[in-house]
């Protein structure tokens, strides 16, 4: 397992690399562009290049981008459409040039009208950005469930993948505080378990390829997507030394999102301790077996 946390790209990809580096990631997630703009941010390719040296022999392993909230794929909004699709194609067309694992996105919200209706919406827009884009993945989030968002179920995130035709570079981030605030009790290494098999045998084996570990402040169920640093939220040291030590999610980068304990940005406190809680999952892992 990688892990590690979002990191602010303010002053540039080499600039964010040494966050990473200083906070002791072994994976790092990054905004593409400003998370509240449209307009695109672009990198230099000085910049670029020596982020890329820096991954290839640092104890970074893995980016990902995160694709920014005003895109909706559900949209019937000529406009909307229009920016979402223009945002994710740049967003994807940079995680290939800078070699990010991929490009996490949330689906899209319905507005009201019933998701099995939006999704081939959803579908369409997302072909579309995998067409005008060569290499890397794009990972669909599941959601926290607020509102008519979309890819709160794991039936939801199936069916999209199969909308898209199945391709390989259709795949899933799995975040453990939208799963918890959707009504997925994931409290115990036994509990998520059973969780795992079910989403394995909905999206398939190899479809899960990043991992955000956020705790919840909002309790099972609520809908509401309210991170809180590891170990200190309704999922509690328990269920996030679970999370971290799933075997099913080993080789897999994880971040955490933030808010940190020292205040908004994940700090290197909360790698530490994510570090730790992994190793404590391990353990009472260990012990499990040998009863
Ligand atoms: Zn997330
Ligand atoms: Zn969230």
């Amino acid at each position: 397992m990688l892990i590690g946390a979002h990191v602010s790209t303010a002053g540039g990809l080499v600039e964010a690399h040494r966050r990473g580096v200083e906070r002791g990631c072994e994976a790092i997630q990054i905004w593409g562009q400003s998370p509240r703009q449209w307009r695109p941010g672009r990198w230099r390719p000085d910049d670029i290049a020596a982020f890329r040296d820096r991954m290839a022999d640092g104890p970074i392993k893995s980016v990902v981008i995160h694709a920014i909230y005003l895109i909706n794929c559900a949209s019937t909004d000529r406009d909307i459409r229009r920016k979402s699709a223009g945002s994710l194609v740049h967003a994807l067309r940079t995680g290939e040039a800078i070699g990010a694992d991929g490009v996490v996105v949330h689906p899209g919200s319905a507005k009201g009208e019933p998701n099995d209706e939006a999704l081939p919406r959803v579908a369409e827009l997302l072909k579309h950005a995998l067409d005008e884009s060569d290499r890397c993945p794009l990972l669909l989030e599941n959601t926290a469930g607020a509102g008519d968002t979309i890819g709160r179920s794991f039936e939801e995130l199936a069916q999209l993948i199969k909308l898209c035709g199945r391709r390989k570079r259709v795949r899933v981030c799995l975040d453990s505080c939208h799963l918890l605030a959707s009504g997925f009790d994931i409290r115990t290494a036994d509990k998520l378990a059973a969780v795992v098999d079910r989403l394995l045998e909905l999206v398939g084996d190899r479809r899960v390829s990043c991992l955000h570990l956020n705790d919840s402040q909002t309790a099972l169920g609520s809908n509401r997507d309210r991170h809180a640093p590891p170990g200190d939220g309704e999922l509690g040291p328990r269920g996030c030394a679970a999370f971290l030590s799933e075997p099913r999610f080993e080789d897999l980068p994880v971040v955490f999102e933030g808010p940190g304990v020292e205040g908004k940005a994940p700090a290197k406190a909360d790698v530490d301790r994510m570090k730790q809680l992994r190793r404590n999952g391990l353990r009472a892992r260990r012990r499990r077996a040998r009863k």
